[in-house]
């Protein structure tokens, strides 16, 4: 090869290895080009969307704690209508209690304290029936209640008439079991100061009391009810409501100011704003995630096939410089010899001899080396076409281990051959069966530095006519096992490199028993050796 030729593919190299460095930063501008902004838009997305869900769920709890504030308020000024009633000073305290127990169903006992004297009178309703143990059980609730009561006194005394929860306060039997009690101060029509016990029927007073006032105000577009919770294991219960409280759903509660445990909740109707809010947010996240997951897996697909490019460019620069290496040396050799031989400096005519011999070996090498190539270029463009015949396995492989006999004997390899005791018919292209068995054995006397036995054998096996080229050589890792057959794979180790190649061989011997629908197979164990066997179908008459 001339050599500005050679310095040509040098030139070429440069060129591949600029493109592939110029290929890796155009695929990161791409990357960063569709991923960087909608990374930072869904970023930024998801922020907003759960500041719309905070902002949604504080305009609603405001709307309902409005709600909540008056129905509280309603409640207190019945209470406070209760206590009016009782210090009225038109009559004395016992009559106005009396009077309010007779007119009000709710109120079950009202317990007159004279505060002084420590009397109580008790006012039961028609409902309840009295039983022995509600006074003794009052008496002892009072004895707790001193503060309280001296609390209470303080705020009357400063004009603020305080309603307040009768906290602490036992079950009193014979009354309805849902009590509610409040207490309060009073002043008699003489100025004497009692303290009124107001025990009501919880159920009954929400119901006539509150219940009203609940529909108002629910307008058929809020669900209001009034639970209880209990202290002891936070189950809620129902006391009234103006449709079906439901407590999976979204409501906002306010507790009841004058009996502890006792709250207001409030709902929307069918879907809250919360709830609405929530729905649309959870589809666009769930748009977003899809969003995002097609563009990683696009990214994912560029940049697999990006790699994919590379690596046959990469493969294709290696191949290039193979070659120029491949060629090189033989002709190299072939043009030192023939020039020695020109100059007639030779005088021995076994010396010429073994001239000739490399000129000829060497222009062999070349020759397969061209047809590999030649042959590979037909099968890119589609241009392989195959004569096949009936032929005899054996006779093929025989022809060809006579011709290789002389290489191996060269490369100071043992040959041997085994052949089928009877012959095998194949239909096959006598050429391309020879391209291929020619590309196993150079390979197993390529990859042989300890040159060792190269076993040649033909047998059937499996309904298939089998060709195998064995070698005890630097064998094959599995991971690599089924890269060897791609175009150009070489494999990087530093036996592989020291030894020339295109990494074109096996692909066509790949391509070849593909065309005659069988197919190459390797066995092979680092170190060991390996196995390569090309299958052909039998023909039908031999199955
Ligand atoms: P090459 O021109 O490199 O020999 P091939 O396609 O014939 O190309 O082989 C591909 C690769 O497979 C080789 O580079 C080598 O690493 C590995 N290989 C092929 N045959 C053998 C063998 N008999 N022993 C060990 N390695 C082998």
């Amino acid at each position: 090869m001339p050599r500005h030729r050679i310095a040509n593919f040098g030139l070429l190299l440069h060129a591949e290895a600029a493109i592939v460095s110029k290929s890796a930063r155009t695929i990161l501008i791409i990357l960063l080009v569709i991923l960087v902004p909608f990374l930072i838009y869904a970023v930024v997305q998801i922020r907003s969307l759960s500041q719309d869900e905070k902002m949604a769920k504080a305009i609603y709890e405001k709307q309902m704690e409005t709600v909540l504030f008056s129905l509280n308020q309603y409640a207190d000024d019945r209470m406070q209508q209760w206590v009016n009633k009782l210090a009225d000073k038109a009559h004395p305290i016992a009559q106005n209690a009396n009077d309010l127990v007779l007119g009000n169903e709710a109120i079950q006992l009202l317990v007159i304290r004279h505060l002084s004297s420590r009397q109580d009178s008790l006012c039961y309703s028609d409902y309840a029936s009295r039983d022995l143990d509600a006074m003794g059980l009052i008496d002892r609730w009072y004895q707790q209640q001193d503060s309280t009561l001296n609390k209470l006194t303080n705020y009357l005394k400063a004009g603020f008439q305080k309603i307040q929860p009768a906290i602490g306060l036992p079950h009193i039997p014979g009354l309805n079991p849902a009590q509610g009690a409040m207490t309060v101060m009073v002043y008699d029509k003489d100025s004497t100061l009692h303290n009124a016990l107001f025990i009501f029927d919880m159920n009954y007073w929400v119901a006539s009391v509150l219940g009203a006032k609940m529909q108002e105000l629910s307008q058929n577009e809020y669900l209001l009810s009034m639970v209880q919770k209990d202290p002891a294991d936070d189950r809620i219960n129902s006391l009234f409501s103006t449709g079906d409280f439901d407590p999976d759903r979204d409501y906002a509660a306010h507790s009841l100011w004058i009996l502890p445990n006792t709250y207001l909740t409030i709902q929307t109707k069918g879907t809250s704003y919360a709830e609405l809010i929530r729905k649309r947010n959870r589809t666009n996240l769930a748009f977003l995630f899809f969003s995002l997951i097609t563009v990683l897996i696009g990214a994912f697909l560029i940049f697999r096939n990006a790699r994919k490019a590379l690596k046959i460019a990469q493969l294709k620069s290696d191949f290039v410089s193979n070659v120029s290496h491949e060629i090189r040396t033989p002709l190299s050799l072939i043009r030192m010899y023939a020039e020695t031989l020109l100059l007639g400096r030779l005088n021995s005519e076994e010396k010429k001899q073994n001239y000739y011999e490399v000129i000829h070996r060497e222009s062999g090498r070349l020759t397969y080396l061209v047809n590999n190539i030649l042959d590979f270029a037909r099968i890119e463009a589609n241009r392989t076409t195959y004569h096949k015949t009936e032929v005899d396995l054996n006779k093929l492989a025989q022809n060809l281990y006579d011709t290789y006999a002389h290489t191996l004997k060269e490369a100071g390899m043992i040959g041997m051959i085994t052949l089928h005791q009877e012959s095998i018919t194949i239909l096959a292209d006598d050429q391309a069966f020879e391209a291929a068995l020619s590309n196993l054995i150079d390979n197993a006397i390529k990859y042989n530095p300890a040159k060792g036995v190269v076993h040649l054998s033909t047998y059937v096996q499996d309904g298939f006519a089998c060709c195998t080229v064995t070698d005890k050589g630097i064998g094959i890792r599995p991971e690599n096992q089924s890269k060897i057959f791609e175009q150009f794979y070489r494999v990087e180790d530093a036996l592989t490199q020291k030894t020339k190649g295109t990494g074109l061989g096996l692909s066509l011997v790949k391509h070849i028993m593909e065309e005659h629908h069988g197919e190459v197979t390797v066995k092979s164990k680092p170190g060991q050796g390996s196995s390569f066997t090309l299958k052909f179908p039998l023909t039908t008459n031999q199955k």
